[in-house]
């Protein structure tokens, strides 16, 4: 944690994250960088909604307060829970923040992460196309906020920022050089703010200036990216977060081919192909629940499906990582995060062993140990590291918002 000025003393950091139906938001100190509050709304849109403030989240004092709302939009979300913030006496008002942080799906190849203008809304209501339902409610958040707290800079840290630094030879599709420009065509990249900090923590966790290796961010969405001195060079999502490995609900790689096939052959619209491509493929499709602890179960039983399922999903994982490890030729190691790859020692078991031959011996019993710190989980002396490296994307952002903000 870097010493914080005078100017940040008793300051806190409001960090906004929506998805097309939720937003979650955390309040950071400036001090100890850890969040008052952690705030999740669910369902907006519908009906059900609910609201979830947990005050002092994971520490001994944390306080959970859960509402039933109906928030028809995520500017309506906002506002009632900045609202409740005050009412509830979290922060007596608003003068303590210094800045918020926006997460936001898509900035096009140019932008990573940068104070929010005239400018910068108009590239976040560019990329509405490519991401049309995360770009807009990002950008709702950050106009409502901009209305309550008028005056106060929000940057804007994209999704898509860390990937910016992939070669064209990574990044373009091989088609219409004309459609490609049109339409800005080509593979973008996700989960950016968790490779960016995971790779960052990582570097420092080896007493390294920067981290070059792989990173498998293994969740309900799951990418890898190959990262050569801090920077990436290459990753498994591509124009949307739909390329790559398998995931929760989402097919990753197939071939092009199969939805043009299936629309023929079904009558199904491009909502419906795309539907049953991100949100009912992956290990629902395969093993009948999107969530790996269900999976795991379904294997103890003996459940075919299951097996195949999970068999995809690590092939898929050791063949991305076959691929980065030529391309990176040198590595210092590879990194685990997310829900799946900081909890599941049993997924991440035969995709280490799978690298044995080229140098990385897995400790099976550091393997087992639960912790939310970074940690190796390879034999001493072992060529390649293994780690496990909890992820924080909201800590990621409050940091860089305060930089390019030049605290
Ligand atoms: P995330 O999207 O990062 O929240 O990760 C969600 C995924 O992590 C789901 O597939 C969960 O089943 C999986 N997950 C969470 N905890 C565990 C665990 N203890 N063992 C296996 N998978 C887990």
């Amino acid at each position: 944690m870097a010493t914080v000025s005078a100017e940040l003393k008793g300051k806190y950091v409001l960090v906004v994250n929506a998805g097309s139906s939720s937003f979650k938001t955390q309040i950071l100190s400036c001090e100890n960088e850890t969040p008052i509050l952690a705030v999740l709304a669910e369902r907006i849109g519908a009906n059900n909604g609910k609201l979830i403030f947990k005050v002092n989240p994971d520490t001994d004092k944390e306080e959970k307060h859960a509402f039933d709302v109906h928030y028809p939009t995520h500017g309506e979300g906002i506002r009632d829970m900045m609202k409740r913030i005050v009412d509830m006496g979290i922060l007596p008002n608003f003068d303590s923040i210094v800045a918020t942080g926006h997460r936001v799906l898509l900035g096009g190849p140019k932008y990573a992460e940068c104070k929010v203008d005239a400018t910068v809304k108009q590239v976040i209501r560019d990329y509405i196309p490519l991401g049309p339902l995360h770009n807009p409610a990002n950008l709702a958040c950050i106009e409502v906020i901009e209305e309550i707290l008028p005056g106060v800079p929000a940057v804007a840290v994209f999704d898509t920022g860390f990937h910016t630094t992939m070669p064209d030879y990574a990044y373009t599709y091989g088609i219409s050089k004309e459609l490609s420009e049109k339409y800005h065509l080509r593979r973008y990249g996700f989960h950016g703010i968790s490779h960016k900090y995971v790779s960052k923590t990582a570097a420092k966790y080896l007493g390294k200036e920067t981290f070059t290796g792989i990173c498998c961010h293994l969740g309900n969405g799951c990418s890898i990216s190959a990262i050569k001195d801090g920077k990436c060079v290459d990753t498994t999502m591509g124009l949307t977060p739909l390329e790559g490995l398998l995931m929760g609900t989402r097919c990753g790689d197939i071939d092009a081919s199969l939805p043009l096939f299936l629309m023929e052959q079904e009558g199904y619209t491009p909502t419906q192909m795309s539907d049953l491509l991100n949100k009912q493929s992956g290990l629902k499709a395969l093993a009948g629940s999107n969530d790996m602890r269900d999976v795991e179960n379904l294997i103890e039983k003996g459940d075919k499906d299951a097996i195949l399922a999970n068999n995809i999903f690590n092939y898929r994982i050791i063949k991305y990582i076959g691929a980065y490890l030529a391309v990176l030729g040198q590595i210092d190691g590879i990194l685990f995060t997310g829900g799946i790859g900081e909890n599941a020692s049993v997924t991440r078991e035969p995709i280490c062993k799978a690298f044995e031959p080229f140098g990385l011996e897995l400790d099976t019993e550091l393997n087992q140990i639960r912790s939310g710190e970074p940690r190796e989980i390879n034999k001493k002396g072992s060529k390649i590291k293994a780690l496990v490296v909890p992820t924080n994307e909201e800590l990621e952002i409050m940091q860089t918002t305060l930089k390019i903000l030049g605290y």
